[in-house]
């Protein structure tokens, strides 16, 4: 069975941009303003000989009454059927409550999970990163979705075991 690699995180994060790069279509639209990927997209990726369906999500934001209630139901959606989830972050931005709550619902849902600490470009990344550990999911991977850069790395981490 080919695997399936959901991409998860609030809105913004830079989700659609790594789902074009890894499937190397303009299918899931790249906006500079949040919410705009209503529906999850699936794409087939090929990356360093591994193949994969790699799904995109609209994001998910809704600390404010519950990861629960306001969770989008696409995104849960994609998280129940996917082999492998990329809980994306901003590396830019910081730790978020949305962030806390993802994390929180992901633990629950015993989900494979990495966490992905985007938009790395262009700061320390490593101080950036280091909060990240806080969401109690283990190593945080860097990259610049935008650039390319730790995409290869991400893909080879999460997919060694398919
Ligand atoms: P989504 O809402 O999670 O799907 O996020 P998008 O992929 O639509 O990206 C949101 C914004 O972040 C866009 O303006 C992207 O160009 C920008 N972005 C995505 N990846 C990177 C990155 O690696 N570095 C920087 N600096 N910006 C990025
Ligand atoms: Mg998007």
């Amino acid at each position: 069975m080919i695997p399936v690699v959901a991409l998860v995180g609030r809105p913004n994060v830079g989700k659609s941009t790594l789902f074009n790069r890894l499937t190397r279509t303009r299918d899931a639209l790249v906006a500079d303003y949040p919410g705009l990927t209503r529906d999850r997209k699936y794409g087939r990726a090929h990356l360093s000989g591994y193949e994969f369906i790699v799904v995109d999500t609209g994001g998910i934001d809704g600390t404010e009454e519950g990861i629960e209630v306001h969770m989008a139901e696409q995104s849960m959606a994609a998280i129940e059927e996917a082999d492998v989830v990329l809980f994306l972050t901003d590396a830019r931005s910081g730790l978020t409550a949305s962030d806390q709550a993802i994390a929180e619902h992901l633990r629950r849902r015993e989900k494979t999970t990495f966490v992905v600490a985007n938009k790395v470009d262009g700061i320390d990344a490593d101080s950036a990163c280091a909060e990240f550990w806080a969401l109690g999911l283990g190593e945080v991977y860097q990259m610049a979705a935008a650039q390319g850069r730790g995409v290869t790395n991400m893909i080879e981490y999460a997919l060694a075991p398919y």
